[in-house]
């Protein structure tokens, strides 16, 4: 975990501070995160007790287990999080995460055409990552 950062929505009206984060983002490409994101996800891990946030969060329960969070306001996603996971914050909303590379991928077989991620970094499939982590299946 390093840094801090502070963000913001779209409006102003949700402010965050990550007082921690993993350093690194991730990308999903799964059909929830393709549906609620535009084309797929990136997320920035930080522990539920480094994160501040203030303002109109509004939430949907996307699974049993997780929750989907955004501005009230304005719309701008914030983050997901499982219910007894880290924070699972849009990176978008640091201007300082612009420096943060990319970790890995996950869903890579789900992804879509447009969606092709250049470099190094770590890349599962649905069968590989459904192996070793919770997940929900298919649409909701
Ligand atoms: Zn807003
Ligand atoms: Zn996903």
């Amino acid at each position: 975990m390093t840094g801090s950062m502070t963000g913001h929505c779209l409006c102003g009206a949700v402010t965050l501070s990550a007082l921690s984060h993993a350093g690194t983002v991730s990308a999903c490409h799964c059909s929830m995160c393709r549906r609620w994101s535009g084309a797929a996800m990136w997320v920035l891990e930080a522990p539920v007790g480094a994160v501040e946030v203030a303002g109109p969060v509004e939430r949907y329960r996307s699974s049993s287990f997780a929750e989907r969070a955004w501005c009230g306001a304005c719309g701008t996603q914030l983050w997901i999080k499982d219910d007894d996971g880290p924070y699972e914050l849009m990176p978008g909303l640091f201007d300082d995460a612009r420096d943060l590379s990319l970790s890995h991928e996950i869903y890579v077989d789900q992804a879509f055409v447009s969606v092709t991620l250049s470099g190094g970094h770590r890349r599962m499939t649905q069968a590989e990552y459904e192996a070793a982590e919770r997940h929900v299946g298919g649409e909701k």
